[in-house]
């Protein structure tokens, strides 16, 4: 075959590039230098208990596009689920999101909602006069002066420092933009998500399906940068991967911030999909028990056995696994001065999914995005 574009990552966004492309008669080779398909949201099933492990995280799909839902649709059935956290602290669960719930269980109250929320208004008045805070400067003057001190230090505090391993006042005050409370019991994790669902089959099916083309070629463990050369020169390029890997951190390391899975067989599972950790004294911020995702295979769930990860965040360096862009004003210009060097390197690419565009995106976005832009070409 001879090919009009070069897809660079098999995930979610190169994976809908493709099949858009091919679905207009054009010839598209994929690569990805992983050995499998899929990305970050690779999934597998583990043989001896039929159990689907999310390799790089839990991942459910929820979108409020309906647009994204009928698209993906095409590629998988989706079960059920519907996504509720517990967040433990000092030995306790509660649920996440914060809710009407989770307020009566930290104060030993029975508020109504109404009541719970003057109560709410209340604290974070307190906590502004206590630390003198008139305009937020930081993320831990924002977070108290919307919810008081002590929500702010039991659910929002020690999680956020661990997953940034940094002190929270050195955390910009923007991250938080409004109250993270529900004066309601709904503990639906995606309250907004008109379309929520985990694929009957996972996720590496959805991206197999996608590929399935007589137009589409796919070649895995394959680095873009050790084919470069060969390439034709009018090929278009679409490149799902770091755009300073790809100019040999040229202008610096952009930031991003890592994490590192720890995983298990065990008996002793989590009674749900996934618990986050709030507090200091635990260095991992979420446990995931990936068995509780399959509701559509109750016998899966029944097991005794369990497959439970453990998710410490971690520090990015060179040539590790870049999975939460750090955005901020800094970081924007000089990723903007890559963009224009890629330009000029490389007139024939255009940079996409989470990695290029150096953002964090859902799956429904990373999907949106990829529409939209194979529309455009
Ligand atoms: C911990 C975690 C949990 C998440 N949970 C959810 C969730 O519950 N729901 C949700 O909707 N979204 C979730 N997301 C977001 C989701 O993972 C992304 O939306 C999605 O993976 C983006 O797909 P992508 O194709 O843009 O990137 P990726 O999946 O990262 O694909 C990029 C691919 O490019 C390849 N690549 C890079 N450089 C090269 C190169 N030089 N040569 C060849 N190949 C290369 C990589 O190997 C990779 O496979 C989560 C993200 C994280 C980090």
């Amino acid at each position: 075959m001879t090919y009009e574009y070069l897809v660079v990552g098999a995930g979610i966004f190169g994976a809908t590039m493709a099949e858009r492309l091919s679905s207009a008669g054009k010839k598209v080779l994929v690569i990805d230098r992983r050995p499998h398909l899929a990305g970050n949201i690779y999934s597998y099933t583990d043989e001896e208990t039929g159990i689907e492990v999310h390799k790089y995280g839990s991942h459910i799909f929820h979108t409020e596009m309906d647009e994204v839902w009928d698209y993906i649709a095409q590629f998988a059935e989706f079960n059920d689920y519907v996504h509720t956290v517990n967040t433990r602290h000092e030995g306790k669960l509660y649920p996440m999101p914060i809710n009407l719930d989770t307020i009566n269980l930290l104060y030993g109250t029975n508020m109504s909602a109404d009541e719970a929320e003057e109560f709410v208004v209340k604290e974070a008045e307190a906590g502004r006069k206590k630390y003198g805070i008139v305009e937020p400067q930081n993320f831990e003057e924002k977070g108290i002066s919307l919810v008081g001190e002590k929500l702010y230090e039991a659910f929002l505090k020690n999680y956020t420092e661990k997953q940034w391993n940094t002190l929270a006042t050195n955390l910009s005050a923007e991250i938080l933009s409004r109250i993270p409370v529900r004066f309601s019991h709904d503990n639906r994790y995606f309250m907004t998500a008109k379309h929520q669902g985990i694929p009957k089959e996972g996720y590496t099916r959805i991206v197999e399906n996608m590929l399935n083309s007589k137009n589409i070629e796919v070649k895995l463990s394959t680095d873009f940068k050790d084919i470069k050369g060969d390439l034709p020169n009018d090929i278009k390029i679409i490149y799902c991967g770091q755009v300073d890997e790809l100019l040999d951190y040229e202008l610096g390391v952009l930031p991003w911030r890592s994490l590192r899975f720890e995983t298990e067989k065990t008996e002793n599972g989590l009674g749900e999909a996934v618990i986050n950790e709030a507090d200091k004294s635990v260095p991992y911020t979420r446990s995931h028990d990936y068995k509780y995702y399959q509701i559509h295979q109750p016998e899966v769930i029944r097991q005794k056995i369990s497959y439970v990860a453990r998710e410490y965040p971690a520090d990015f360096s060179k040539g590790g696994e870049a999975y939460y862009p750090v955005n901020n004003a800094e970081s924007a210009k000089l990723y903007e001065k890559y963009v224009a060097l890629c330009k000029e390197r490389y007139p024939n690419m255009v940079l996409g999914g989470r990695l290029g565009a150096y953002q964090y995106w859902d799956m429904d976005k990373a999907i949106k995005n990829a529409l939209e832009l194979a529309e455009r070409l």
